[in-house]
């Protein structure tokens, strides 16, 4: 195995954060393939652009995020869609590949996967959210047992073939986060402005606590966004902007804290291990990645899901968490070399496995 073919996600560009933690997956991924002697090329949606990464750019309509449509939504398909586009780039440069990469959360590289001659690997990157999707991928984890990977067991677990599932977790370059041992007061929100991600939850508790909030991240949904500075028009909170890795963790690691209010089942948490690789203690509802990445009391809070009143009691506590704990968590067990180690083992057992599939 020499050559992969990565393919990235229909919902936007590289570089805008409309594809949320998944574009600092790719990134991550593409400096371990090279830093593992791989050759690699990805395909992404015209505009795509990441620091020092070989990009195809596709032309194409991008595909409505999963998360935005009810379980039972029929599969959608744009006019033009970038996604089928990517493919179609995909199926005319197969044969110079060893392994493609699969990083859609979408139902046509699944439905794909039997009509390439080369393995596909499945990186899943959110917890179930469509039957219809569902059900293509359980076809595909059936055939091809060792072809479908996420972040988190909380994640896997979510999908009826989730004992199937590769866990590979995370991991981040430690180098480009500094380490902050005195913070100011003041808390931080990170992620797409979005309804899943309840901002608002984080806002009305940064309210109670008096404790100014600084906001980062790409507004996915403008109404929704709207709607929370009406709410909270008088709650101590500003918005920052998206910002490139370097700023973002400039303006974050001066905060005592940062909230974490998944609504819904949080597939990992990139900003959790950026928020600890800082220095910085993270607060978040007790449901999905986070759950798993936190250690409760020790770099952080753990409290019961849905509950702003929780967050306002551990906000109390932040004081008790040593800052050197957090970043001490990081080094252990999300650090890049750790996770492209596991990334590797998993696409060579794709690569020597495929071949023969469960028929
Ligand atoms: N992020 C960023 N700049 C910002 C705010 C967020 O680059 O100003 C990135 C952050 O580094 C993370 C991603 O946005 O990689 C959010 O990913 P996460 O896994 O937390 O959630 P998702 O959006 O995938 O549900």
């Amino acid at each position: 195995m020499k050559k992969i073919l990565l393919m990235s996600t229909p919902v936007g560009p590289l570089g805008t954060g409309m594809g949320g933690g998944v574009e600092l997956t790719i990134y991550n991924l593409c400096g371990e393939l090279t830093a593992r002697g791989y050759q690699y090329r990805v395909v992404a949606p015209k505009g795509s652009y990441l620091d020092n990464v070989d990009i195809i750019e596709v032309e194409g309509n991008l595909h409505t995020p999963a998360q935005t449509q009810r379980r039972d939504t029929p599969i959608i398909m744009p006019p033009n869609s970038v996604l089928a586009n990517m493919w179609e780039v995909a199926r005319q440069l197969e044969s110079d590949y060893d392994v493609i990469v699969n990083f859609a959360f979408d139902w046509l590289p699944f439905y794909l996967t039997p009509f390439f001659s080369k393995p596909i690997a499945h990186f899943i990157s959110m917890g179930s959210l469509s039957d219809g999707l569902d059900e293509i991928m359980g076809k595909i984890a059936a055939k091809y047992p060792n072809n479908l990977a996420t972040y988190t067991k909380s994640q896997a677990n979510t999908f009826p073939f989730g004992d199937k599932c590769q866990c590979l977790g995370s991991g981040i370059d430690l180098s480009l986060y500094q380490f902050q041992p005195t913070p100011q007061r003041k808390l931080a929100w990170l992620g797409r402005i979005a309804p899943e991600k309840a901002l608002e939850d984080a806002v009305a508790a940064a309210k109670l606590a008096q404790i100014p909030l600084l906001i980062f991240g790409f507004i996915q949904d403008e109404e929704y966004w709207q709607k929370i500075q009406t709410q909270f028009s008088n709650a101590p909170f500003e918005y920052k902007g998206f910002l490139p890795t370097k700023e973002l963790q400039a303006q974050l690691r001066d905060c005592m804290g940062v909230l974490m209010t998944p609504r819904w089942v949080e597939a990992f948490g990139n900003v959790v291990i950026e928020a600890l690789a800082c220095g910085v203690p993270v607060i978040s509802y007790a449901r999905g990645g986070p759950a798993e990445i936190i250690i409760d009391g020790k770099t952080g809070f753990l409290v019961t899901p849905d509950s702003v009143e929780g967050l306002v009691e551990a906000i109390k506590r932040l004081g008790e968490i040593n800052r050197y704990d957090c970043r001490r968590l990081v080094e252990e067990k999300y650090s890049l070399e750790a996770w492209g180690k596991r990334f590797e083992e998993w696409l060579l057992r794709v690569y020597h496995t495929s071949q023969c599939p469960v028929s």
